[in-house]
């Protein structure tokens, strides 16, 4: 095997239950759309395993077929390679009985019932693939709970096998509060050994869970900001497992996310009307004129100079929406108008679509997923509202600050770390934050951006100083990279023994 520490190229094996372009209901596709194509530039090999779901056109050549035996049953599964140039595919895994439905998790606000066979058998796929190829990878690399069996079954499944056992993982916690907890009865459904519901294993409160085996078994844990790092090792943000984050910190690190700087970029962005730049933002103000019309809101003069203020959201409580409905008479009287777009939980729709009905002239509301008006709103928004009980890494406020649209935030997790806030005495920042999670934080936030949009000069500052900002993937793929080596080189050094299991 080649020296970890110089600057050999690795080979990576991600897998993952999402990725644009194929399919996405959150930041974890952009992440794993973005971050193989910006590790293939830095010169190593990435090869990113996930289902194909229904809605997936025809792409690829159908590549092996696998037999995934599982629990008893035989799921036929099909390897339709991509090629997304010289050093990155994607190979979708294909079997129709576990991934050609409606919704990738779920339908009808249930999960499917078979969630943990579903990706289990993406799990094995995955590895039973990489097996089956010329060279083994450098590193295998799991994202969230969908994927944590993969660092469980590498040293279990295949730790008798004298290459595999050597193979590392990295594991990447997009958001702690997806953990993937099923029925203590499904380790036998997924061939797994009983002894794994233990405390060191998978076991939580007497049920199985998959995060917590991506935590326990992979050689490194990351997650996607330095102060999500940080905030989860705490009661108030570690969902349940903290006390094993707090005994595995030495293997925690925080890499925040880049963002994809060709599909969100102003000046050539498809979907805004006109283009704008960090030198001319005048197309910025077609972009508000369309995201008004858009949304059947006045867009005579007056409208056009009151501010717009955006969401683009899953509609679950993580993102603050409680705040908002707390706050929601103040909101409706400040002299802004709103745009929405988000889906998620019914009472959150709801509580939307009652205060545009309230307020039709001021609140634009549109419930269902728009990549499309996404991409508008953020060109056409002045402001961007995140105002997070917590967020992992969040990709919006860098979307924003490219577009000129500046973010208000609660600071916690990578909304902390992205967003600098505007200092009135030097014109310094990026955007404006609140730290309590209460609507009268939230809302002195908004209201001094009000203060500081009212004049145009530093409004402008503040844009431009946003728009300047580098989020894009190279500095972060550098550090996945220099992980990776970390990783290799102390399973390396441990002489690829297993360090605590021993169950094949
Ligand atoms: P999370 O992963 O918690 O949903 P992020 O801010 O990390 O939050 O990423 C959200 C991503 O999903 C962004 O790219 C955002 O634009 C997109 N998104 C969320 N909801 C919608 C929606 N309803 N329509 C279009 N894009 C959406």
């Amino acid at each position: 095997m080649s020296d970890t520490r110089s600057s050999s190229a690795l080979s990576v094996l991600m897998v993952a239950s999402e990725a644009q372009p194929y399919a996405k209901t959150g930041g974890l596709a952009d992440v794993t759309g973005a971050l193989p194509g910006a590790l293939a530039r830095l010169g190593h090999t990435v090869t990113l395993v996930m289902p194909r779901y229904r809605g997936v056109g025809a792409v690829g050549r159908p590549g092996r077929r696998l037999a995934v035996t599982m629990g008893g049953r035989v799921f036929d599964v099909g390897l339709v390679e991509v090629a997304h140039g010289p050093r990155e595919r994607v190979v979708l895994v294909e079997c129709d009985e576990l991934y050609d439905r409606e919704g990738l998790y779920g339908a009808g606000g249930q999960d499917h019932p078979d969630n943990a066979i579903r990706f289990g058998v993406l799990s094995r796929a995955a590895l039973d693939y990489a097996v089956g190829l010329d060279s083994p990878p450098s590193i295998v690399h799991a994202h969230d709970w969908q994927t944590g069996l993969v660092p469980v079954l590498l040293r279990t499944r295949y730790s008798a096998d004298p290459v595999w056992r050597r193979i590392p993982s990295l594991f990447t916690i997009h958001n702690l509060a997806y953990q993937g907890v099923f029925p203590a009865e499904t380790l036998k459904a997924l061939d797994l050994n009983s002894a794994l519901l233990s405390i060191d294993g998978l076991e939580f409160w007497n049920q199985v869970s998959f995060l917590k085996g991506g935590i326990n078994f992979a050689d490194a844990v990351t997650t996607v900001s330095m102060a999500y790092a940080r905030e989860i090792l705490t009661p108030e943000y570690g969902e349940g497992l903290e006390g094993l984050l707090v005994h595995r910190r030495h293997l925690l690190t925080g890499i925040l996310n880049g963002i994809d700087t060709d599909v969100w970029d102003p000046q050539t962005d498809q979907y805004l009307p006109v283009p704008f730049s960090v030198s001319d933002l005048e197309g910025k103000r077609s972009a508000k004129r369309e995201v008004l019309t858009r949304y059947g809101l006045p867009d005579d003069a007056a409208a056009m100079a009151r501010p717009v203020i955006g969401m683009v959201s899953r509609m679950v409580d993580q993102k603050g929406l409680d705040l908002i409905w707390e706050a929601r008479g103040a909101l409706a009287a400040m002299d802004a108008a709103f745009v929405i777009l988000g889906t998620g939980e019914r009472r959150y729709e709801e509580m939307w679509r009652d205060l545009a009905a309230v307020h039709p002239t001021r609140i634009g509301v549109r419930i269902g997923f728009d990549e499309r008006l996404a991409h508008v709103i953020e060109g056409g928004a002045d402001l961007f509202l995140m105002p997070s009980r917590f967020e992992p890494c969040g990709l919006n406020q860098m979307y924003s600050m490219r577009y000129g649209t500046v973010p208000v935030v609660r600071a916690t997790g990578g909304l902390a770390d992205t967003v600098r806030p505007f200092d009135p005495e030097t014109g310094t920042g990026t955007g404006f934050t609140f730290h309590e999670y209460r609507a009268s934080a939230m809302l002195s936030a908004i209201e001094t951006a009000l203060a500081v949009y009212a004049r145009p000069a530093s409004w402008r500052t503040l844009q431009q100083t946003g728009m300047r900002q580098d989020f894009s993937w190279d500095a972060s793929a550098a550090a996945y990279v220099h992980e990776y080596r970390t990783v290799i080189g102390r399973r390396r050094e441990a002489g690829g023994e297993r360090e605590d299991w021993s169950y094949a």
